[in-house]
C-alpha cells in the first residue's frame, strides 16, 4: 500500500515503527473515540465505552517496521500500565479493547486492593519496606499487547525508514524504506509519526539539520545494566506460589546495589482447566549500576547470561534467593537478557513545518524505574490524534499545532527521564529509599 502524491487525498499518516506506540497510533488514527462528558473509572471499561463516539476511518494510515514479523523479536518483557490505562482505553474502538484481558500477564486473577498494589521489599530481610497503590493498574505483556494492537492493521513488515524528504514538496513527505535485500521503496505522506523506539531513525533525520545534529539525536548509554530471565521452573509450583505468596502481580526488592522485581510473565489456561491449575510463567530482573564498556565481555543471553545474573545477586532472604538458584539456566526453560540500558534526554527539533514528529520512546526514551515510559507514550498518542484532528476539523494551524505538541511531549519526556536516572541511583542505595519518588509519590504520573 503506498500513498500517492495526489493533494486531494484525505490526510495520510505514515507511522514508522509497529511497537506499543506506532500500534496504538495506528488505531486510534483510524478509529477516533470522542468522549461525550465521560469520567473514567477504572473498573468500568465498557460502560464508558456507551459514552463514546467512534468515528470510524479517521485518518489514512501507513504503518511499517523493521522487523520481519511480529513476535520476531524474541525478547519480551512486562509493563505495568496505570495512569495511562483510561486514556489507552479511550482511544482503542472496543472491539480492539475487547482483546485488551489477553494481554494481562495473569487475566484470571481477581483484581482487589493489593493486586492493585506495588510492593518494595527489602531483598535482604525479606520485610516490606514500602508499597505504592496503583488502583486499576494492569501489568501486561509487550508482545501479547502488540498481537491485540495488530489486529486489522496492514503492517509492512521488513521496512526500515533510512530518509525523509521534506524539501521537495512544501505539504508532503517522502518516506524511503528499504526492505533485508536493499530494494527500496518510496511513499508519500502528509505526516510522518516517528515511533522507532530508543534507537530512533526518525530522530536522527529530525536532528540532522543541527550542528552536531548525530551526535545529539544518539540514545545515551545510561550506566545502569538490566538482566531478565522468564523462567519456566521444573518442578510442581513451588517457585510460583513463592513469587505469588509475595504478591500476585509482582514485587520490587531492594537489596545492596541492586534493585529488581518478580512477578507473573504469562499465564496459560485452557477450557479444561479448573483456574487454580493455571500454569504460570515467572519473571525476575535485576537492575545494577555497570556498563557495557566497562564489561565487554559480559554475555548477554542464553545459559552464560544466566549463570551470571544468579552468581552475581546472592546475598537474598531465602525466600528471593531460592528463586534465583533454582532457575534452570537451559534455553528450553529460561530467556535471559542483559543490557544496558539507554536514555535520552529529549529537546527540540525542527519538525518541518509540523509535518514530522515523534512519539514514545522514540521522543523520549528513559530508564524503566517508577514505569512511565508507555504511560507517556500513550499521552503523546492521544495528542497527537487530538492536534490532527484540530487541524483537520477545526481548521488550526498545523505548524503552531504541532510547536505546541511537541512542547508538551520534551517537557514531559525530559523531565520523566531525569527522574527515572535519580530514582535509579536512589535505588541502588538502601539508605536513601525515603528520597525515592516511589516512596513519596508512589507511581503516579511523573509530569
Ligand atoms: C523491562 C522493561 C519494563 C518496562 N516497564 C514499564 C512499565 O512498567 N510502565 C511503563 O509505562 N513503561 C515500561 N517500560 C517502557 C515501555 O516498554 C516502552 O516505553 C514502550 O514499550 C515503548 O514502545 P515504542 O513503541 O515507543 O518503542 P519500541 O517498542 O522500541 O518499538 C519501536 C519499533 O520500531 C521499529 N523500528 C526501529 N527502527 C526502525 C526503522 N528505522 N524503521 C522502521 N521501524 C523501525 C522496531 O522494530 C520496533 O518494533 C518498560 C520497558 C522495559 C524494557
Amino acid at each position: 500500500m503506498a500513498a500517492s502524491k495526489d493533494r486531494n487525498s484525505s490526510p495520510t499518516v505514515a507511522i514508522i515503527g509497529a511497537g506499543l506506540t506506532g500500534l496504538l497510533a495506528a488505531q486510534a488514527l483510524k478509529n477516533v473515540s470522542i468522549p461525550i462528558n465521560a469520567s473514567f473509572s477504572p473498573n468500568m471499561f465498557f460502560p464508558l465505552f456507551q459514552l463514546l463516539t467512534i468515528v470510524k476511518n479517521g485518518f489514512q494510515v501507513l504503518i511499517y517496521d523493521s522487523e520481519v514479523h511480529l513476535n520476531s523479536r524474541l525478547r519480551d518483557w512486562t509493563i505495568l500500565l496505570h495512569w495511562a490505562l483510561p486514556i489507552f482505553s479511550s482511544l482503542l474502538p472496543p472491539s480492539i479493547f475487547a482483546n485488551f484481558d489477553s494481554a494481562i500477564s495473569n487475566p484470571h486473577l481477581e483484581f482487589d486492593d493489593w493486586a492493585e498494589t506495588l510492593p518494595m521489599y527489602n531483598g535482604e530481610t525479606g520485610d516490606l519496606i514500602f508499597k505504592s497503590a496503583v488502583p486499576g493498574s494492569r501489568r501486561i505483556t509487550r508482545r501479547g499487547l502488540r498481537e491485540v494492537l495488530s489486529e486489522g492493521l496492514d503492517i509492512q513488515w521488513g521496512r526500515k525508514v533510512t530518509s525523509l524528504d521534506t524539501e521537495s514538496d512544501s505539504e508532503k513527505v517522502k518516506v524511503t524504506l528499504e526492505q533485508e535485500d536493499g530494494v527500496e521503496e518510496e511513499v508519500w505522506a502528509d505526516y510522518v509519526l516517528g515511533t522507532d523506539g530508543a534507537g530512533s531513525k526518525v530522530r536522527e533525520i529530525l536532528f540532522s539539520n543541527q550542528e552536531n545534529g548525530e551526535e545529539k539525536a544518539k540514545v545515551k548509554r545510561s550506566g545502569f545494566m538490566i538482566g531478565t530471565c522468564i523462567v519456566d521452573y521444573q518442578d510442581d509450583g513451588e517457585m510460583v506460589q513463592k513469587v505469588l505468596k509475595k504478591h500476585p502481580v509482582t514485587s520490587l526488592v531492594m537489596s545492596r546495589g541492586a534493585v529488581g522485581g518478580f512477578g507473573v510473565q504469562y499465564t496459560t489456561s485452557s477450557p479444561s482447566y479448573p483456574s487454580s491449575d493455571l500454569k504460570h510463567t515467572i519473571f525476575w530482573t535485576k537492575i545494577w549500576k555497570g556498563s557495557l564498556s566497562s564489561t565487554p565481555n559480559l554475555p548477554r543471553k542464553g545459559p552464560a547470561a544466566v549463570r551470571y545474573l544468579k552468581q552475581s545477586w546472592q546475598g537474598l532472604s531465602p525466600d528471593f534467593q531460592v528463586l534465583l538458584d533454582s532457575t534452570p539456566e537451559d534455553e528450553t526453560h529460561t530467556k535471559a537478557f542483559i543490557d544496558e540500558m539507554g536514555t535520552w534526554i529529549a529537546q527540540p527539533f525542527d519538525n518541518r513545518n509540523g509535518r514530522v514528529t515523534l512519539a514514545g520512546d522514540a521522543g523520549h526514551p528513559m530508564l524503566i524505574l517508577r514505569g512511565q515510559g508507555f504511560q507517556h507514550a500513550v499521552t503523546d498518542v492521544h495528542n497527537y490524534v487530538q492536534a490532527l484532528l484540530a487541524i483537520r476539523d477545526s481548521g488550526a494551524d498545523r505548524k503552531e499545532v504541532f510547536e505546541n505538541y511537541d512542547r508538551d511531549m520534551i517537557e514531559r519526556g525530559s523531565k520523566a527521564a531525569l527522574q527515572a536516572l535519580e530514582e535509579a541511583e536512589l535505588a541502588m542505595d538502601a539508605t536513601s529509599v525515603e528520597k525515592m519518588l516511589m516512596v513519596r509519590k508512589g507511581h503516579g504520573r511523573s509530569v
